[in-house]
């Protein structure tokens, strides 16, 4: 186990911090949590995977590129354990997430998270926590998802939003184009 080489899995993907330095201030935090786990275990130095996906909806590997270089590295046999806060960290996705960890498992690499402690995904007991946890957080993020689609529609259905310049309901702001009394009146003030 002398070699054995560690990394952190940081993650920020929740929508409710829109701001970038909320954003920053939670991966940090999940930074500084986990190396400190990491020392109380008497575990070496790990090295440190982060990414930041905008979208809580997707969980895709285009927006997870530390991800990606991180089951590089674990399929290459140079990382042997990896510490997430919790399992959705690792993934907020069911078939993804489980085939991954599995992956990683069949390696040779542990994945502990310091909230459900060290996951072996090739006992039953592993495998059902990881499950659950994957399902609960794709379960959320579908319906979060479909909530907001919903949402978008009902509001482009209502004719009393309609423009009156252009006749369609503006879902975010009104383009360049708009004429409408309102825009009109903003491009009375000067623009910053
Ligand atoms: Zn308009
Ligand atoms: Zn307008």
């Amino acid at each position: 186990m002398g070699f054995m080489k560690v990394a952190i899995y940081a993650r920020v993907s929740d929508d409710k911090l829109t701001t970038e330095g909320l954003r920053r201030q939670d991966i940090n935090r999940q930074i500084a949590l986990l190396t400190k786990f990491c020392k109380a275990y008497g575990w070496p130095k790990p090295i440190i995977f982060q990414d930041d996906n905008k979208s809580a909806f997707k969980d895709d590997y285009q927006s997870r590129p530390d991800f990606c270089r991180l089951l590089r590295e674990i399929r290459a046999h140079r990382v042997q354990r990896v510490i997430v806060e919790d399992l959705t960290r690792w993934s907020r996705r069911i078939e993804d997430g489980l085939k991954t960890i599995k992956e990683a498992a069949e390696i040779g690499c542990t994945v502990t998270s310091s909230a459900e402690g060290e996951v072996d995904v090739t006992t039953p007991d592993g495998w059902f926590k990881c499950a659950i946890a994957f399902l609960l957080a794709e379960w959320s993020s579908r319906s979060q998802s479909s909530k907001v689609k919903s949402g978008m529609q009902r509001r482009k259905n209502d004719k009393s939003k309609r423009c009156p310049h252009c006749k369609v309901v503006h879902l975010g702001r009104h383009p360049a184009s708009c004429k409408c009394k309102k825009c009109l009146k903003g491009k009375g003030r000067s623009k910053p």
